[in-house]
């Protein structure tokens, strides 16, 4: 069998494998990447991208169907799916053709097909054998589904939605977390009636209760249904409809079962197990540097515990690359990592829930800002707040540990939100900052002021 060495050999040409490949090329190694299907991954392909042009196509919807309610003589008269697939895969292919470019120009060997793990340094691709000095698995997710649910015909994964021909009139979402709540917003925008399906009892439910409730209150006004605390039984398709079951025996029908129950780790198959990867339900277990048990193999993204998201991939890929180069970087503070549900309307938070504020600190002071207060958003027309959690009891000085908002847009106020956590800044410093006006991110700018004791646009 043909050998091939390098300093570093990457399973897995996603967000956090690519990130690795590019930095550790940077900083001189030599890199050979891995990759099955498309370089890019999950976000670039099926992910995060695809969804965001399909919620950005619904936001034209909406300001289409809404003109007239601000003097704009306009009308929506419909989606056409094909004109939708096209822009989003001319978004989709511009981004491809510049990573294609940018591993090329990095000189990062990028082998196109499947790879198996063998231990203790090697990966197998076919008959050739990819030798590294130092190895990591970066194999990414899978959207999951229920025993008995098979996937196929009119019943999706996220897969299988960003790909359809045709906008659904009748869509049923199980699950409220960020991929179904995204979903059922676009479908909402291009027309269908959605009805959302979750076990517990809140959407969004890793966030903060705040956000949950903000979300269900703008949901319900734009007649998204939810029905949270339900359990789905199952489901049943033919040519014309698919009829979900609950377990209070209701049943709904619906053209579209989209099933978003989350997403499983891709480790099944690639020799992991057999080579003695120290893994739980699925997940590859790793230090805080990302070490797996066996020496010099690393593991980051989504196959790693914690939160699934393309920037948290990034920066373990950054991390990783600079710390098998000895620059010895700063750990990854996952509650710093900055997490945005772009539906409409948004909910973005950094750092603590309340309840996980008070775990830690005990004492905790919050104070939540109404956008009702905030210029731009009364000129966007939307509803929503801002809710700081700040360490300590009220009048003693202490960081902010919690950012939770609910509003249009506001995915684009975390930038500032996540400096704000991750430099332990007080209400005081970010209170003295001057926001231009009028910003939604005055909003952000005033919700300090008043956790600072000086409200401007807002009663103390
Ligand atoms: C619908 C949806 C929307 C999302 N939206 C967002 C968002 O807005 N923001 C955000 O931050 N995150 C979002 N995510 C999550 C994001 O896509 C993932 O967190 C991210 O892609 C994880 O990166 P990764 O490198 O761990 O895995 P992946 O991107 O899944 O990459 C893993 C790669 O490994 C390859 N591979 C697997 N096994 C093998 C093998 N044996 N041999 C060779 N190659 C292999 C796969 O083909 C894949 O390309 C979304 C995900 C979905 C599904």
């Amino acid at each position: 069998m043909p050998e091939h060495n390098a300093d570093l050999v990457i399973l897995g040409g996603g967000s956090g494998g690519y990130a690795c490949a590019l930095r550790a090329a940077e900083l001189g190694m030599s890199v050979v990447l891995i990759e099955k299907d498309k370089l890019g991954g999950t976000c670039l392909h099926y992910g995060c991208i695809p969804t965001k042009a399909l919620l950005h196509a619904a936001e034209v919807a909406d300001a289409a169907r809404e003109g007239e309610k601000i003097g704009v003589r306009s009308t929506f008269d419909g989606i056409d799916m094909a004109g939708v697939n096209a822009y989003k895969d001319g978004v989709i292919a511009k981004l491809y053709k510049g990573l294609q470019g940018l591993v090329k120009s990095r000189k990062i060997t990028l082998v196109d097909g499947t790879g198996r793990f063998e231990g203790p340094n090697s990966v197998v691709v076919g008959d050739d054998r990819y030798v590294g000095k130092k190895v990591v698995l970066a194999t990414g997710s899978y959207a999951k589904s229920l025993p008995g649910l098979d996937i196929g015909g009119r019943i999706a994964t996220s897969y299988e939605a960003i790909h359809l021909d045709e906008a659904p009139k009748r869509v049923v979402v199980l699950g409220g977390g960020v991929i179904g709540v995204e979903f059922a917003s676009v479908f909402k925008s291009f027309g269908a009636d959605v009805t959302i399906v979750e076990a517990l009892p809140h959407l969004v439910p890793n966030e903060d209760e705040f956000a949950s409730k903000g979300l269900e209150r703008a949901f319900r006004k734009r007649k998204i249904t939810f029905k949270t605390g339900v359990k789905f039984t199952g489901a049943k398709q033919t040519d014309d409809a698919v009829t979900v079951s609950l377990e209070s025996g209701e049943e709904i029908e619906a053209d579209l079962l989209l099933v978003a129950i989350g997403r499983g780790p891709n480790t099944a198959n690639a020799g992991y197990e057999e080579a003695g990867v120290k893994m739980e339900r699925g997940f590859v277990l790793t230090d805080e540097r990302l070490r797996t048990n066996l020496e010099n193999v690393y593991a980051l993204g989504d196959i790693v515990p914690g939160l699934q998201l393309a920037h948290r991939g990034f920066a373990q890929g950054i991390f990783l690359a600079e710390n098998l180069a000895g620059l010895n970087p700063p750990l990854i503070d996952e509650k710093g990592i900055p997490r945005v549900t772009y539906c409409e309307p948004e909910v973005a938070s950094v750092g603590l829930t309340e309840t996980e504020a008070k775990e830690k600190y005990g004492e905790i002071e919050t104070l939540t800002y109404d956008l009702a207060g905030n210029g731009k958003s009364q000129i966007l027309q939307t509803q929503g707040a801002i809710k700081l959690i700040k360490s300590g009891a009220k009048g003693t000085e202490g960081p902010v540990v919690g950012i939770h908002m609910v509003g249009a847009r506001v995915g684009e106020l975390i930038g500032e939100a996540q400096l704000v956590y991750n430099w332990d800044a007080q209400a005081e410093d970010v209170a003295a900052l001057v926001h231009a006006h009028p910003t939604q991110n005055e909003a952000f700018g005033e919700a300090h002021l008043a956790l600072a004791g000086k409200p401007l646009h807002s009663h103390s």
